[in-house]
């Protein structure tokens, strides 16, 4: 007799079932299907800069986690 626990994980849920990139500017989600853009910091290249489509359009600024570049 094996006793299974139904212990639910507590998974965070995501859009795609997969993990989505978040926008550096708005901090949502860019759906795979979304034209964003992603890239490297230019100041520093380290950081991976992900920039959604509306933000993109807007052009909003984004600020690098790394180095703290800001730019658009
Ligand atoms: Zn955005
Ligand atoms: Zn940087």
């Amino acid at each position: 007799m094996s006793t299974q626990s139904t212990q639910q994980t507590a998974r965070q849920p995501t859009m795609f079932g997969i993990e989505v990139p978040r926008c550096t500017s708005c901090n949502r989600p860019i759906a795979p299907d979304e034209k964003g853009v992603r890239f490297l910091c230019p100041n520093c290249g380290q950081a991976e800069i992900w920039r959604c489509e509306k933000c993109r359009k807007l052009g909003n600024t984004w600020r690098c986690p790394v180095c703290g570049f800001e730019g658009p």
